[in-house]
């Protein structure tokens, strides 16, 4: 008997991979040659546009309009009874699999009718709604692997990741966490069971339902890394890995074969939405090496992504944007003479808990410069003309704007300092004749940040990716695209991209 040690991986498979039957059969095709060399935890996502759906259907309960919600429910029934159909062909096994979605439907209408009875929908109601689609999609991958040879058991993440209170946004408590995947998990993994367990979500030490953020399943994949010594954290996606741009604004983006921990998590938390901002947060202790692959091209090689990065290392790996945002201006000659301008400013930020994206302030320090995301700036504009007021009756401060027609573009890399970056992506964007409206370097000169127009992100992507020459060689004698802007197709909300969400 081989009694060698087989390694562990942990695989997650996004909204898109789980679409459909067809993807969810080549999802299995994955699972079943990895389960011959390794032992394997599956993590998937909701179908492809479910979370959405489920979101609207809490918005629509809010505002009590039941029918609404009994129309997306009924959507919702009738595409996870189309894929079950198409993937189980065992009638007991099909006939047990809608018993069990019928029940996650039930359990989501009751948590929808509390909602419109109330009229409100409190965080914690709005993160057991939005995680049902993980809970159906669970048990269907679970089936089509069984269907295929692959044993396998579906679990739900509140068994395993136990997280703080912090709804829509929690974090893992890593010790319990552990011991949890340790008393559940490792006992099927011996007996060569493949578990699929719930990405997105997991639950409070006293068993509360959290959810860790849209696109939190790649997080939940490194949390269950971490928590088993996992070997590698695979994320299967429909691109060909971490790439140098977002492919979609991008056309001649590359794949990056090898990037550093810290560069991958500078590009997820400035909008590559193929990562989420806090995957790599797991791992960074263990060092564990997270591959991001494509579903649909499992041939190719990917992205790895390591502590450090290639040995010969150095210049600019990758850019991205993110439109979603709204820069707020504080300023006025007299700015320089109201007693602790800054410290006011960050604390009304913190205060109405909206987020810095980028600051920026002239020398003159006429001016300050602040990006929020969208959906916070309204609220941040309105506190800072409280908390200035005074300042603005006597004209220290003259203004407080805001503009919601930026975004910010970020170039991403290591070793920058001596690599002239800073003057060859703004002589570069100068010589497309785009105007830069603020900028901010990170100390780590890990990340450049600058702001321009919504209208001049596409060609400010593009430019900048030409000058550092990221692109397929074959691409890079392409001009630089026509400004077309259609946001409906790159709409991004804080480093997330909504428009074809999940
Ligand atoms: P999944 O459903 O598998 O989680 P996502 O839609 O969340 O997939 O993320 C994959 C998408 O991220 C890609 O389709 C791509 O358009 C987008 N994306 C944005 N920036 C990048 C980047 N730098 N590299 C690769 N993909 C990116
Ligand atoms: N389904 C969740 C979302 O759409 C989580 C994920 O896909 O990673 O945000
Ligand atoms: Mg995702």
């Amino acid at each position: 008997m081989n009694n060698a040690k087989k390694s562990l991986r942990a695989m997650k498979f996004g909204g898109t991979s789980v679409g459909d039957a067809p993807r969810i059969r080549k999802v299995v095709e994955i699972v079943r040659e990895a389960a011959r060399t390794s032992d394997l935890v599956v993590v998937v996502s909701a179908l492809s546009g479910v979370t959405n759906k489920l979101i609207e259907a809490a918005t629509q309960a809010e505002a009590g309009n039941r029918d609404a919600v009994e129309m997306i429910f009924e959507e919702l029934r009738d595409r996870h009874q189309a894929v079950a159909g198409a993937l189980i062909h065992s009638v007991s096994v099909r006939s047990h699999i809608n018993q069990k979605v019928e029940q996650i439907f039930c359990e989501g209408e009751r948590l929808c009718e509390g909602t419109a009875l109330l009229r409100e929908l409190t965080l914690r109601a709005h993160d057991s709604i939005s995680s049902l689609g993980e809970r159906l999609s669970a048990p269907l991958v679970a089936a089509a692997l069984a269907e295929c040879g692959v044993k396998s058991e579906a679990i739900e993440a509140t068994e395993l990741i136990v997280t703080d209170s912090c709804h829509g946004a929690a974090d893992p408590k890593m010790d319990a966490t552990r011991w949890h995947c340790e008393s559940r998990l490792r006992p099927l993994l011996r007996k060569g069971i493949v578990p699929v367990v719930t990405g997105f979500m997991g639950a409070t030490v006293d068993g509360v339902p959290t959810t860790l953020g849209r696109g939190g399943s790649d997080y939940s994949a490194t949390i269950l890394g971490a928590a088993l010594d996992a070997d590698a954290v695979i994320i299967w996606t429909d691109v060909d890995g971490l790439m140098t741009a977002d492919p979609r604004l991008v056309p001649g983006a590359s794949t990056i074969p090898e990037i550093s921990y810290r560069e991958a998590a500078e590009l997820a938390h400035f909008g590559a939405k193929v990562l989420h901002p806090k995957t790599l947060r797991a791992v960074t202790q263990c060092g564990i090496p997270l591959w991001i692959r494509n579903t649909f091209a499992p041939e190719r090689p990917g992205t790895r992504i390591t502590p450090s990065g290639p040995s010969i290392d150095g210049g600019v790996k990758g850019l991205t944007a993110i439109t979603d945002v709204a820069l707020i201006t504080v300023g006025g000659p007299g700015i320089a003479g109201v007693p602790d301008v800054l410290g006011r400013t960050f604390a009304t930020t913190a205060a109405v808990q909206a987020s810095v994206l980028l600051i920026s302030q002239s020398s003159s320090q006429n001016d300050i410069c602040l990006v929020v995301s969208s959906a916070v700036a309204e609220r941040t504009v309105e506190a800072l003309r409280r908390e200035f007021a005074q300042d603005l009756a006597h004209e220290k401060v003259e203004h407080i704007t805001l503009d919601p027609t930026v975004a910010i573009v970020t170039v991403v890399g290591k070793n920058m300092r001596g690599s002239r970056t800073v003057g060859r992506t703004f002589a570069a964007l100068g010589r497309e004749h785009l105007n830069i409206i603020a900028i901010a370097q990170g100390s780590s000169e890990c990340n450049i940040s600058f702001v321009v127009t919504q209208q001049d992100v596409r060609a400010a992507l593009e430019t900048t990716h030409r000058e550092f020459q990221l692109g397929e060689p074959d691409s890079l004698a392409l001009p630089v695209k026509s400004i077309g802007v259609d946001p409906a197709a790159w709409h991004y909300e804080s480093g997330e991209r909504t428009a074809n969400a999940d």
